[in-house]
């Protein structure tokens, strides 16, 4: 298994990281850090998350080389437009202390506004001050919508995906076009780990339904960023790279797709 997947304009981005939403700024540090000191490479986090600072502390604490890491952040709803993109883009780099971003995303597709966002965005790509950028919660439509006017495809988009909610329809499309799929929520925000199937694969392996799940998205050619504060399962989730998932294991997890959203509706989230 590559621990890295390449995205379409020949970036290298980590399958695997960690996700900060719902993480104070105090705890950010502490987790980040510990996530890099276990080989994590890969951060996500978001303005919105209001947790940029502590992310950027972590980085620093780490006292790993800059190159060495992949940060994402994202651009909220209420500073989508264009002036006020490049401006959030500029407030989020200050927050994190850093000079760029390694991938920068669109955090919702606001009606009306994503169009000019994504100019802004296509500028601060070129100026080389976010080294991919791309999506998140986009269906096929806005995508289609957005490529009407856009110069740039995006790269990357981040959707809500778990084994309850596998998003087949759109990862096929996604897959056609060339834009890598990130899974948000990828444990089902820990309310899966119970499920017995999972459970029951895990015991075969001895590894645990996190482990499982996270083995699931990465056979699938999914990047995943679980999220937690706690240094043993930051450690636990990413120890996934010395076993490997049968096709069948692989097809009876995909059976328990339920198309069951946790979060918004992408179509009606405002
Ligand atoms: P997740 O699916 O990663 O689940 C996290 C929860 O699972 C933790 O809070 C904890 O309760 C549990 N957990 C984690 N590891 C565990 C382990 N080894 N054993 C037992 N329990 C464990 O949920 P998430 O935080 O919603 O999603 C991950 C990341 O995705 C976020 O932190 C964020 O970075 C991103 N995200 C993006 C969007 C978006 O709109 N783009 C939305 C939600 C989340």
């Amino acid at each position: 298994m590559e621990k890295n997947k390449r995205l379409a304009n020949g970036i290298e981005m980590p399958r695997l990281g960690l996700g900060v939403w719902r993480v104070e700024e105090v705890d950010a540090t502490n987790s980040v850090r510990w996530a890099i000191e276990n080989d994590y490479h890969l951060i996500d986090t978001a303005s919105v998350y209001k947790n940029e600072k502590g992310v950027g502390e972590g980085i620093r604490q780490s006292g790993v080389e800059r190159e060495e890491l992949f940060v994402t952040t994202k651009l909220w709803n209420a500073d989508q437009g264009y002036d006020s993109t490049h401006q959030a883009f500029n407030e989020s780099l200050k927050r994190l202390g850093l000079d760029y971003v390694d991938l920068y995303l669109i955090h919702w597709p606001v009606a009306g506004k994503f169009s000019d966002s994504w100019r802004a965005m296509e500028e601060i790509y070129e100026s080389g001050r976010a080294k991919a950028i791309g999506v998140s919660n986009f269906q096929q439509h806005h995508i289609e919508e957005l490529m009407n006017a856009a110069k740039i495809k995006p790269m990357v988009n981040q959707i809500e995906l778990h084994p309850t909610l596998t998003q087949v329809d759109l990862r096929t499309y996604l897959a056609s076009e060339g834009i890598a799929v990130e899974a948000w929520s990828p444990l089902g925000q820990g309310k899966i780990l119970q499920n017995p199937t999972l459970v029951e694969i895990g015991k075969s392996h001895k590894k645990s339904a996190a482990q499982v799940i996270i083995r699931w998205h990465l056979q699938s050619d999914i990047i995943v960023i679980p999220k937690s504060v706690h240094e043993e399962r930051i450690k636990e989730n990413i120890n996934v790279f010395d076993f490997e998932l049968s096709v069948e294991e692989m097809e009876k997890i995909n059976r328990l797709n339920i198309n069951e959203r946790l979060g918004a509706d992408p179509d009606n989230f405002d």
